[in-house]
């Protein structure tokens, strides 16, 4: 029910960027090869993804704004096998609890599609639309039923940021999707599909391209590959650290702390270093906390774990830096 919807989105809505979030994993969920992300006024006014996945038949349309509505675990098993990036069904009724949202959606085979309205968790216009194959959804006006939350939102400076991040995370994550952002008619970012490399060259720029020293590592426990910059890209700023754990973006102050004790005495004081690090493990081996908010993960052999990536890093930083 809607209350229930508007408790849930308190947890899983903390501001735009957990919006977008949301949006961008169920497209990739779709097996969409290019996601276009649309803003108005830092996501406060709009936040569009239009995707060219697989789509929705209209009873999954409707259905996928009902709580615990998700196509994607058929038994309770597939929870410790998760190959999906969402897998509670929760995200699509909490935002439509929240905001005024519309989607327009289309299965390869169906000659017309479905157009459907929601606000405060109802449906108020559902027709058949002609739109292309794949999903677009809209969310308007988020928060326009809770004030408060609204009123605490930060500047678009702020929220924008957060947008940011997120885009970056999930595309880098996913260099084989061509990814754009749009905000306020603004082109800020436009990804063609690509490798990792050029993925992150286009993000952060062709000054990047020379600084990656890739890192390649593969053990029984764990596959270790991507890039570190090289430390003279470090005097910059507090540098970008990315780490993925089978393709999700998670935080690890631990890891972290390996990679920087690779860097062994190669920094500078107060300087930081950049990394993109894919690690791939068996699923058996890490708990993830899949909290909808949350990016922390826990390995089983934490410490061995840190001694292999710190000597990979190591290794390859004495062979490609000087
Ligand atoms: P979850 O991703 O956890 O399953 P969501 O609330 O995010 O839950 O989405 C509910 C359901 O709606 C999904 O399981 C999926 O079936 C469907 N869905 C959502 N977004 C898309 C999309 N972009 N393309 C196709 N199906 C989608
Ligand atoms: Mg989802």
């Amino acid at each position: 029910d809607h209350v229930a919807n508007q408790i849930a989105a308190g947890e899983v809505v903390q501001r735009p960027a957990s919006v977008v979030k949301e949006l961008l994993e169920n497209s990739i969920d779709a097996g969409a090869s290019c996601i276009k992300l649309i803003l108005k006024d830092a996501g406060k006014t709009l936040i569009q993804v239009i995707d060219d996945g697989k789509g929705m038949s209209v009873t999954d349309a409707r259905l996928s704004f009902e709580r615990h509505a998700t196509s994607k675990i058929r038994a309770a098993e597939d929870l410790f096998q998760l190959h999906t990036k969402g897998f509670r069904g929760e995200a699509l009724a909490s935002i439509a609890a929240i905001a005024h949202v519309e989607m327009k959606t289309k299965q390869e085979d169906q000659e017309l599609g479905t157009h459907l309205k929601i606000e405060g968790s109802k449906v108020t216009y559902q027709e058949m639309a002609s739109t292309p194959t794949g999903t677009s959804i809209s969310v308007k006006n988020l928060f326009y039923n809770i004030p408060a939350r609204r009123n605490f939102l930060k500047s678009d400076t702020v929220e924008t940021r957060h947008i940011i991040d997120e885009f970056q995370r999930i595309s880098l994550a996913h260099p084989e999707i061509t990814f754009s952002l749009h905000h306020n008619s603004n082109e800020v970012y436009r990804l063609s599909e690509s490798n990792l490399r050029k993925r992150v060259v286009s993000i952060f720029g062709s000054k990047m391209n020379e600084k990656l020293v890739p890192i390649e590592e593969e053990t029984e426990m764990i596959s270790i590959s991507g890039f570190v910059a090289k430390p003279e890209y470090a005097k910059k700023k507090r540098g970008e650290q990315f780490f993925f754990v089978n393709d999700r973006f998670v935080k690890s102050p631990y890891l972290h702390h390996a990679v920087v004790a690779a860097f062994d005495g190669l920094l500078e004081q107060g300087s930081h270093p950049s990394y993109f690090l894919y690690l791939k493990v068996p699923t058996k081996s890490i708990d993830i906390n899949i909290h909808p908010t949350k990016t922390e993960v826990k390995f089983d052999d934490e410490k061995a774990l840190y001694a292999i990536l710190r000597a990979t890093v190591k290794h390859s930083l004495g062979q490609y830096s000087i």
